[in-house]
């Protein structure tokens, strides 16, 4: 950067205003991952000093974005520093549209799970079906919308193919959709704005910013829905994209060259192999969520589920000590029925790729569980709704009041001719981290 020759230039008005703005993202992305933090602890995390803090919490106060609360009293010596927490009342929508159900959940900063409502479709839910299902469900959730500051819009995830910059699902196979503009429906059904991207990098975000791989650089992800497996992986830090945003349809592995026909086109894909539905048809099963098949399998020890969970883990290790090879990860995190598979019997899969993966590799890698369990995807899609207002808190002034709005005007609204039955989920017992 240049001046002028004998002119003692101080920082711009923009140029202020710009760093302004980067250190009330800094600040309110801290808030929104660690949990709450003291002004003291923000000002050591932040390198600001303390009066600095003060001004950027005031102002995220004001924006609605964050409040503070009195320190616990005997907890530290010397002069108490009060408790900063980004607001849990600044909420999303989130979306996930699967071929049993379409889920909606209320998020909060923090990844707080306010409500979570899983409709089951009774058949393939189209785009339609799924915004209509999405704005009859938030219609119930109105005195949890009453009482939030800001609804910042709407995030779906989606088992799909998905342009993450418009919000287009370019195929869903399981879904039968292609080339669908699900987050303008969504945005046009709603009234709000809206992002849409694919579940498995979704669940493989928030498990590394709230769950199983928070701290580490090198994670390979596999999410086990009614729609297949999805993957992704973190490398040195980075989420693997691909040339043109695709990488990570690790579902597609081949595992059993005589196993059944893919809708990819090959045989004995990883996702025609270990499947849920394999494991709902021996539970006498129509379908289920992951708790639900979770308290199925727990109570049954016939021996065709021992027998196929033992096939499928074996086939699943197999395609992990693939993926340990390729990617040498420090951690693998398995969500959906694969986390229930992982934990219905014990140190299997271990074991297994410990044996298998080449040079000792397998038996150094961290073989987790998701963390976040069926709140997994609907953490993952709000934040993409949070990445826009961490990036730029500033932005929430400009944001619409939420859904209230409309809410009185069509309260009401019938839902889909194929409407299924909703099923209120009890929020988890998953308290904010705060370490
Ligand atoms: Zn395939």
């Amino acid at each position: 950067m240049s001046t002028s020759p004998g002119t003692a230039q101080g920082p711009s008005p923009q140029g202020t205003e710009r760093v302004r703005g980067q250190n009330l993202s800094r600040i309110l992305t801290l808030l929104h991952r660690q949990g709450p933090l003291s002004r003291a602890e923000l000002t050591r995390l932040c390198g600001f000093n303390r009066s600095t803090v003060g001004a950027l919490v005031s102002e995220l106060a004001q924006l609605g974005l964050a409040y503070e609360t009195e320190p616990a009293a005997a907890r530290r010596v010397g002069r108490p520093s009060p408790l900063v927490h980004a607001n849990e009342n600044v909420a999303a929508i989130a979306v996930h549209p699967d071929v049993d159900a379409v889920t909606v959940g209320l998020v909060g900063l923090g990844g707080k799970v306010h409500r979570r409502i899983r409709y089951d479709a009774g058949s393939l839910p189209t785009v339609a079906d799924t915004v209509s299902i999405s704005r009859s469900v938030v219609e119930g959730m109105s005195s949890e919308l009453a009482a939030m500051t800001l609804i910042a819009g709407i995030g779906a995830a989606v088992p799909a193919l998905v342009n993450s910059n418009d919000g287009t699902v370019l195929l869903a196979p399981h879904l039968n959709w292609s080339d669908e503009p699900l987050a303008a429906e969504l945005s046009a059904g709603l009234g709000l704005p809206a992002r849409a991207a694919n579940d498995a990098n979704l669940g493989s975000l928030a498990e590394s910013l709230f769950g199983a791989a928070v701290g580490e650089s090198d994670v390979v992800y596999l999410n086990g829905s009614a729609s297949g497996i999805g993957g992704g992986a973190l490398v040195g830090g980075v989420p693997l994209r691909g040339a043109t945003g695709y990488a990570g349809e690790l579902g597609h592995t081949v595992v059993n060259d005589a196993g059944s026909l893919c809708h990819c086109g090959r045989r004995g894909c990883l996702e025609t192999e270990v499947s849920l539905s394999r494991l709902l048809a021996i539970l006498g099963l129509e379908h289920a969520d992951q708790d639900q098949l979770e308290a199925s399998m727990a109570g049954n020890s016939s021996p065709e589920l021992v027998a196929e969970s033992h096939r499928q883990l074996d086939l699943l290790a197999a395609a992990l000590t693939d993926f340990v090879n390729i990617f040498n990860p420090g951690v693998i995190v398995l969500g959906g029925f694969l986390g229930v598979l992982h934990s219905f019997v014990p140190g299997r899969l271990e074991a297994a790729v410990a044996d298998g993966a080449i040079g000792g590799l397998g038996a150094e890698v961290r073989i987790r569980r998701a963390a976040l369990g069926s709140e997994l995807l609907l953490v993952g899609a709000a934040e993409l709704v949070f990445a826009g207002l961490l990036a730029d808190p500033s932005s929430a002034g400009a944001l619409p009041a939420g859904v209230q709005a409309w809410l009185p005007a069509s309260a009401g609204e019938v839902l889909p001719a194929s409407a299924g039955e909703a099923v209120e989920v009890p929020a988890s017992a998953r308290g904010h981290r705060t370490d």
